[in-house]
């Protein structure tokens, strides 16, 4: 059998180790087992989403309301804007999947930052297109700009990026804007904006502002972060009616599920549990930086709820993770970014503990 001779070129994604593999692997009590690796919220979720689907499990026999309509009108009301301007995703990542296949030909070019979501090279890839990116690890506009030359279709701006954390400020990514051609569409990939907004509120891009001035933009949200519902799998897109259009003849029916869309409803209602989550996350952050500081680490200022460790030359990241992973915490390692550096979801207080104790007994 022969498959598309662009899959070749394409590397599966590498997502973060499950509980379970650990469990099975190096035999620990599954409450044992201190996960750090997917940016998820320690919390869990609100107490609102759990008993909301309980009420709803009785009827999952139903399909959803293919129109989501209950769950863009609740988004149109926090976010200020039309129905109409809004996609929901299984997942922003779908929104991303959406747009690649909805704008790509063949041979087209796409811009991105050097370190990234890798994900959009790959639905960049399985379009036939290709993938630009800037040269330095954080966000730089000016890097981006030198590479408008290229015609891009399609530019990500992820802020704050993932795995390092750096946010832009909006300002700047207004001004960067004017200079893009109208013919190609931004992608504003706000994935951590809760987390930002809180610690800086110059990082805050709203979307209707957004839109407002840049019809050539998009900006994606998604539930599986600051509002904890990865399992659920619900995120969006926002932007003029004419993109969100297109974007859902990409989609397949009931791409989200009844039970995933009534609990990313609580979720956006209970926005005190969402500071609270993120209050706690940049104390725990604090931890983090005086752990690396007095342990010789250097680490990105991180406007999400994960940090980027990076390694002195002379130890592996790789090893510390794999020295981690045996005794039941999970970290991200960035070998695959070309990085000597973990990624670290800030946990519970205790989650934290641990992983600094352990940093320390492995690292002799
Ligand atoms: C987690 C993440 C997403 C979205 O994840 P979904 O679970 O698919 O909504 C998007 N972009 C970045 C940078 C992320 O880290």
């Amino acid at each position: 059998m022969r498959f598309r001779s662009v899959l070749d070129e394409i590397k599966t994604y590498e997502a973060g180790k499950p509980i379970e593999l650990v469990v099975r692997d190096y035999g620990i009590n599954p409450s044992d087992v201190v996960k750090l690796a997917s940016n998820e919220n320690p919390f869990g979720c609100s107490a609102k989403v759990l008993s909301k689907i309980a009420t709803l499990t009785p009827h999952i026999h139903r399909y959803p309301d293919d129109s989501y309509y209950a769950l863009k009108t609740a988004l149109a009301n926090r976010y200020s804007v039309e129905n109409s301007n809004i996609i929901i995703g299984s997942g922003s990542d779908q929104i991303f999947e959406f747009i690649s296949h909805a704008i790509l030909e063949q041979g087209d070019t796409v811009l991105q930052n050097k370190i990234t979501f890798a994900m959009y090279d790959i639905y960049t890839r399985q379009a036939g297109a290709k993938t630009i990116r800037t040269d330095s690890d954080l966000h730089d506009l000016a890097q981006f700009e030198a590479n408008l030359i290229h015609n891009p279709k399609i530019i990500y701006l992820t802020t704050p990026s993932n795995p390092l954390g750096d946010a832009l400020d909006r300002d700047v990514v207004f001004q960067f804007l004017k200079r893009v051609s109208p013919e190609t569409l931004v992608v504003i990939d706000a994935a951590y904006m809760e987390y930002a907004a809180a610690k800086d509120p110059k990082k805050l891009i709203d979307p209707k502002d957004l839109i407002a001035e840049f019809p050539n933009a998009i900006y994606t949200g998604t539930f599986s972060k600051a509002y904890g519902l990865g399992g659920l799998r619900v995120g969006y897109g926002i932007g003029e009616p004419k993109i969100i259009e297109a974007l859902h003849k990409m989609r397949a029916p009931f791409n989200i599920t009844s039970l995933s869309m009534a609990a990313a409803i609580e979720a956006l209602g209970d926005q005190e549990f969402v500071q609270k989550s993120i209050a706690h996350n940049f104390r725990e952050m604090k931890r983090y930086e005086i752990f690396a500081d007095a342990s010789e680490l250097v680490f990105v200022g991180s406007y999400t709820n994960f940090i980027a460790l990076f390694f002195p030359h002379n130890q592996s990241a790789t090893k510390t993770a794999k020295a981690l992973l045996e005794r039941g915490v999970i970290v991200r390692d960035l070998a695959s970014y070309g990085l000597n550096a973990l990624r670290v979801t800030v946990g519970l207080a205790s989650e934290n503990d641990r992983f600094f104790e352990l940093m320390q007994e492995v690292r002799k």
